[in-house]
């Protein structure tokens, strides 16, 4: 199989060149890819969730939107989008988060398999950024409060990616089981990687209205599985 699986708990590590793309997508469903990246070769540079809020003055990742770094460089563009509904201000679950749940000693947790998925390029426990957490749906209240709820992402939903630098990402399949982040179920994930070849337009579509977003924002829907009816696109193996 030319992707990666990824358990729950678990997290894998690609390094992409300038324009190659990253597809994540669920497998069953309601599952949230927890999601850091570095610049290769220098990893003092990072993915900011702040800058990227900042630079486009909103608090939700949406289509088209390009993701910045610490350094307020563009690092990503969301190309393709199935979902439209992900979030960028919760800190990855860790050791002392589940232990505040009451959970066992040991449990997974996305900040400990990014950190294992990034072992190759020395990016220790106390340097994992704030994620950006795809899938993740969190509502948010008149005051400011966030209410966690179960993911709007179905099996077989999915985020594309454009890099625009050479980056390593990593990304770990949320193993949290103790609330609806994942409902209840934490599952697996898929991630490709696809060569940079340029996408062509979108297939018309025979009564020339594109699909709605499920979320109903003002983005630009995309037709789901231009990337896979795309012969330019090769897969990229990755194992
Ligand atoms: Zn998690």
């Amino acid at each position: 199989m030319q992707a990666r699986h990824i358990r729950p708990g678990q997290g894998q590590a690609v390094e992409l060149k300038t324009g190659q793309l990253l597809q994540i997508q669920t497998v069953k469903g309601k599952q949230v890819a927890d999601f850091v990246a570095f610049t290769l070769g220098d990893t003092g540079e990072y993915l900011s969730t702040s800058a990227t809020r900042a630079t486009n003055a909103t608090i939700v990742p949406q289509l088209g939107m390009t993701l910045y770094s610490n350094r307020r460089q563009p690092l990503f563009e969301i190309v393709e989008d199935t979902v439209g509904r992900h979030d960028m201000l919760f800190a990855c679950c860790d050791p002392v988060r589940y232990e505040m749940l009451g959970a066992e000693p040991g449990h997974a947790s996305c900040r400990a398999a990014l950190t294992d998925a990034l072992t190759d390029y020395e990016i220790g426990f106390d340097r994992i950024p704030s994620p950006i957490n795809w899938f993740m749906n969190v509502g948010i209240q008149q005051r400011g409060e966030l209410e966690i709820r179960e993911p709007l992402a179905d099996a077989g939903d999915y985020v594309v990616l454009r890099a625009l630098k050479d980056v390593i990402a990593a990304v770990s399949a949320c193993p949290q089981d103790m609330g609806p982040t994942n409902a209840f179920n934490p599952t697996a994930l898929m991630i490709r990687v696809f060569r940079d070849a340029p996408l062509p337009d979108p297939p018309v579509i025979s009564n020339g209205v594109p699909p709605p977003t499920r979320t109903g924002t003002a983005s630009p829907a995309t037709p789901p599985g231009r990337l896979h009816d795309t012969p330019e696109a090769t897969v990229v193996r990755v194992e």
